[in-house]
């Protein structure tokens, strides 16, 4: 069997190669660096292993049990990835690893990867090498500052050189490096960059000098560029609107991921604070189970919201179990759930609202040997349109509680501690009126956060009625409406942010 060691890229995930996907695609096992972006992880087998082989710093020793990980898997012939940060041969003990396959006879294969010390200085609008400034770029690790070490980057020769130069893990002795720099001649005043997190939505970085160097106050991992080409200021200022902003997502986590993915991509840090609880109804579901089973003696089944969807056609075997019935759903993202179960949606009517749903139903079937019959499971608390609206149509109409929202607590990532974050926060989005309601309820007296943003009028109008000041309404009801009018308040407003 073949290990794989395959580059992670820096942190954004879609700066994997095409060649990493298809191999975390097939994985057995996949042994992870603390920085890989848990998107990957999804590319692999949902029974695949991820194992979490995140280094401390300091802990070096740590390397000799991923050996041995990587010996004793490798050798039960599982299909093993490898999923290094940035490039796997650039400090990343990638090479050792290498050895240690190679000393034990086992096949490997090294997928490059899209390395920090170029891709962070780009991301932050540093481009190593420019004509005129810099022909020249050197990476160094930051980590060794012993001249007199085995291997010890030599500073007094890398300043008499010139060009570019690229500290990798270089924080911890940033004051030594730019010191030893100095006395060897490179001018206090020469540009610095430094950028934290470079390609991710937490990127951060600051511009300074040699002199300045050592106050920059930036956690791991930072890329420290030097020369005069980090005075260079290459960024798109149109494409990331939202960075530098945290955007609290209140909808539930399972709705959440179409607009967690694209405010990540408009910049945004995101906070999810998913304030409702899907939960049983009162009776535990027995009712809706009962109902399930009898689903073909219905001859439609109308669903109102992706929980209703989950709730009962997560009962069925499959799509056979519905015999005959049709099904009639409430609108665009309730058909999407139910696509997610190879199901398509009989009826989706135009206007996408309970009244809208009553319209599009044609009236029942008459004269014949049963009035025509409609399974309606719903959420506890819903509103009392569809029933009656479908039963002045003529249907018989069976209505079963299938779950009930209540605010979410704790034991769903919703606590004191993140609820104060929230408050923290730079913008709260709201994408239905419950999530108006529970958020109010869970979130106290609370500052709120600057802006308040909602997916269209009728959670505005819930927000305004709640005592929030709404400074963004999105003129399309979905995520992309509601990123779209965020991209417009900010990208407008904001100058480009360092
Ligand atoms: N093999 C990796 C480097 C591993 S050494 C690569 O090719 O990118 C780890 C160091 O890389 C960190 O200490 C930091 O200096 C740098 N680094 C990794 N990811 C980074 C990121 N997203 N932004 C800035 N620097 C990063």
């Amino acid at each position: 069997m073949t290990v794989y060691l395959v580059g992670a890229g820096p942190g954004d995930p879609g700066l994997l190669t095409r060649r990493g996907a298809d191999l975390l695609a097939q994985a057995d096992v996949i042994l992870f660096d603390r920085l890989v972006d848990p998107r990957l992880l999804e590319l692999a087998p949902t029974d695949a292993q991820c194992i979490d082989v995140g280094k401390r710093p300091g802990q070096l020793q740590h390397q000799d049990e991923i050996n041995a990980l990587l010996l004793e898997h490798a050798r039960l012939g599982k299909r093993v990835v490898r999923l290094k940060g940035g490039d796997p041969f650039v400090f990343g003990r990638g090479g050792e690893e290498a050895e240690v396959l190679l000393s034990a006879g086992i096949d490997f294969e090294v997928v490059p990867g899209v390395t920090s010390a170029f891709a962070a200085p780009a991301a932050a609008g540093v481009a190593v090498t420019h004509r005129g400034l810099s022909s020249s770029v050197t990476v160094v690790s930051g980590h060794v500052t012993d001249a007199d070490a085995p291997g010890a980057v030599d500073w007094s020769s890398l300043a008499r050189t010139g060009g570019t130069l690229v500290v990798l893990m270089g924080m911890a002795a940033r004051a030594e490096i730019a010191r030893r720099l100095v006395e060897a001649g490179r001018l206090p005043d020469t540009p610095v960059l430094v950028v934290h997190r470079g390609t991710t939505s937490a990127q951060a970085s600051v511009r300074t000098t040699l002199a300045g160097l050592a106050a920059v106050d930036l956690g791991p991992p930072c890329t420290i560029v030097i020369g005069p080409v980090a005075a260079l200021d290459l960024r798109a200022t149109s494409t990331r609107p939202l960075a530098g902003l945290t955007v609290v997502v209140t909808r539930a986590r399972a709705q959440a991921a179409a607009l967690v993915s694209l405010l990540a991509d408009a910049g945004a840090e995101i906070l999810a604070l998913p304030v409702i609880a899907v939960v049983d109804p009162p009776d535990g579901g027995v009712a809706l189970r009962t109902e399930a089973a009898r689903a073909d003696t219905y001859d439609w089944v109308v669903l109102t919201s992706a929980n209703a969807v989950e709730r009962f056609i997560g009962l069925l075997r499959d799509g056979r179990a519905l015999g005959r019935a049709r099904l009639a759903v409430i609108g665009a993202a309730t058909a999407r759930a139910l696509s997610a179960y190879h199901l398509v949606a009989d009826l989706v009517p135009e206007d996408e609202s309970a009244a809208g749903l009553v319209a599009a139903m044609a009236p029942a079937p008459s004269g014949g040997a049963r009035p025509g019959r409609v399974l309606f499971p719903r959420a506890v608390e819903a509103r009392d349109v569809v029933a009656p609206g479908l039963r002045d149509k003529g249907w018989n109409v069976t209505e079963v509680e299938a779950y009930c929202t209540v605010a979410a607590g704790p034991e769903h990532g919703v606590g004191a501690h993140e609820l104060d974050l929230a408050s923290g926060a730079d913008v709260l989005t709201f994408t239905s009126p419950s999530t108006v309601n529970f958020y109010t309820q869970l979130a106290g007296r609370r500052r709120t956060p600057a802006v308040v943003a909602c997916i269209g009028p009728v959670t505005a109008e819930a927000a305004r009625r709640a005592g929030f000041g709404v400074d963004v309404v999105a003129a399309e009801h979905s995520a992309e409406g509601l990123v779209a009018a965020l991209r417009a308040h900010f990208g407008a407003a904001r100058p480009p942010s360092t």
